[in-house]
């Protein structure tokens, strides 16, 4: 094997390897064993040094000295045991990013999951009787006097929740969609897919642009399960478009004899136009069409924890409760005391803006938004050095997760436009910061939207963690 001369043979080379006692004696391998117990440290050390053999057997260099090891063993130790999943900033300008978590719950809420998951409680016992009890009870109840719905089951999501609806009222027949809401939501909900996998077929209806009453008439018939109806969320047919309306669908139903259900993705609780925000559909306005059952997200404009909530006939919702599909899809502890506590919110929608953060980002004023930018402006400069020059820009933020897809809700961001590094570079080491920041490119510039920066220990910890380094020593 070629090597470079001034390598020593193979067996003097190994004996330059420290054995695993002498490193374990070493001030900081002896710390780390008190940090993370010695099965890590042992196992880590045992992997370097057998790595380390395999390098000196291939000649390729000499022998490591002891520090080095050490440096390297405590390397992959930290590598093991630093989390995963981290907290970052969301200034992407997409207030529900399903990459980065969707809703954030209030405080309250947070406690409410924390206490069911660290003691025991009444999940599924019926405390009055003694006897075992329901554990979609404890929000259903509420969810029912908000949206006014006979009753409701939840899953784990909506897509679960989808899932749960056609698989129990339309388990091997058809459901008719119109061709116009064939959609893919994002990662792997699509509605083709979810009606194969919930044991249904597929029946198109009508077109891409238009689908008339006409069109479902002629589709539903002896082998129809189901119409499903899907609010097209994270996009928009403009242009020659027609569609039946809801309560129109729900008469034909009706007198087919067939459920209509209505996935509408996000699904507000409240009239968002109250606060100057477009107009999202509710599950009320469905309900009061005539749809049979209607499935939503619990963290998209609902502002809670990741849940598949059905609304409906409480004939139907007792069916998908008997499902097997139901105990595979159910939500566990700490989302349903999360999501009890933030649909407790809904009983006071005055104080809703104040109290549910997802509503109180997307209400977030301008100038409010704008100011943050600018008291950030100087600290974001120094970062940058002369590599970028920084300024306050409007931009346009996004609900997010498939809501209002097509409206924008003015923003403020810090434009940081290179000057020597790349936009790319730039918008990489904010993502390698202690607390990642995730911004967006655009226009060959790095901007950061505000709008979710919007507390003053959040912008505490965004200027304090800039301060401590430098755009260029990041390089
Ligand atoms: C978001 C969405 C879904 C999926 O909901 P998840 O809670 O993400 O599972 C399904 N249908 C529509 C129309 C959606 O917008």
């Amino acid at each position: 094997m070629d090597r470079p001369a001034d390598l020593p043979p193979a067996g003097a080379r190994f004996s330059a390897i420290p054995s695993v006692d002498r490193l374990l004696r070493d001030a900081r391998v002896e710390r780390a064993i008190a940090r993370h117990g010695r099965a890590l440290v042992l196992a880590e050390l045992r992997r370097l040094l057998d790595d380390e053999r395999a390098a000196l057997e291939d000649g390729a260099r000499a022998a490591a000295a002891p520090e080095a090891l050490v440096d390297a063993v405590l390397a992959r130790i930290d590598a093991v045991v630093r989390p995963s999943m981290r907290r970052v900033f969301n200034l992407t300008g997409t207030v529900l990013h399903t990459n980065l978590g969707r809703a954030l719950l209030p405080r309250a809420a947070v406690a409410a999951a924390a206490r069911a998951l660290a003691r025991p409680s009444n999940l599924e016992y019926d405390l009055a009787r003694g006897e075992r009890g329901e554990r979609d009870a404890h929000v259903e109840r509420l969810i029912c006097r908000i949206t006014g719905a006979e009753a409701a089951v939840l899953a784990n999501n909506n897509a679960g929740a989808v899932l749960l609806a056609l698989g129990t009222v339309a388990a091997g027949r058809e459901v008719a969609v119109s061709r116009g809401e064939l959609v893919e939501i994002g990662g792997s909900f699509r509605i083709p897919e979810i009606v194969e996998a919930a044991g249904c077929r597929l029946r198109e209806v009508g077109t891409t642009n238009r689908t008339h009453l006409a069109d479902y008439e002629r589709a539903v018939g002896a082998q129809t399960g189901a119409i499903l109806r899907v609010h097209a969320s994270n996009y928009a047919i403009v242009g020659f478009v027609a569609t039946p309306g809801e309560a129109e669908l729900a008469r034909l139903a009706r007198a087919r004899g067939v459920p209509l259900v209505s996935d509408l993705g996000s699904g507000s609780l409240v009239d968002l136009t109250r606060w100057g925000l477009p107009a999202e559909p509710t599950p009320m306005q469905s309900l009061a069409a005539g749809a049979d059952a209607v499935t939503f997200s619990g963290d998209k404009l609902l502002g809670g924890p990741q849940a598949g909530i059905v609304v409906g006939r409480r004939e139907l919702v007792a069916r998908m409760r008997r499902n097997p599909l139901k105990r595979a899809l159910r939500l566990d502890k700490g989302r349903l005391a999360a999501l009890e506590e933030v649909l407790r919110l809904y009983l006071d929608p005055d104080r809703l803006a104040e109290r549910l953060p997802t509503l109180r980002l997307l209400v977030r004023p301008r100038a409010e938004i704008a100011a943050t930018a600018e008291r950030l402006r100087a600290a974001v400069q120094a970062w940058c050095g002369a590599l970028a020059v920084v300024d306050v820009a409007d931009c346009a933020s996004q609900v997010g997760s498939g809501s209002l897809p097509v409206d924008r809700l003015p923003s403020a961001a810090l434009r940081i436009a290179p000057a020597g590094a790349s936009a790319a570079q730039i918008a990489s080491r904010l993502r390698a910061l202690p607390i990642p920041v995730v911004g967006r490119v655009h226009d060959d510039a790095v901007w950061l939207d505000c709008r979710c920066l919007a507390s003053a220990a959040d912008e505490a910890s965004f200027a304090a963690q800039l301060r401590a380094g430098g755009l260029a020593e990041a390089r």
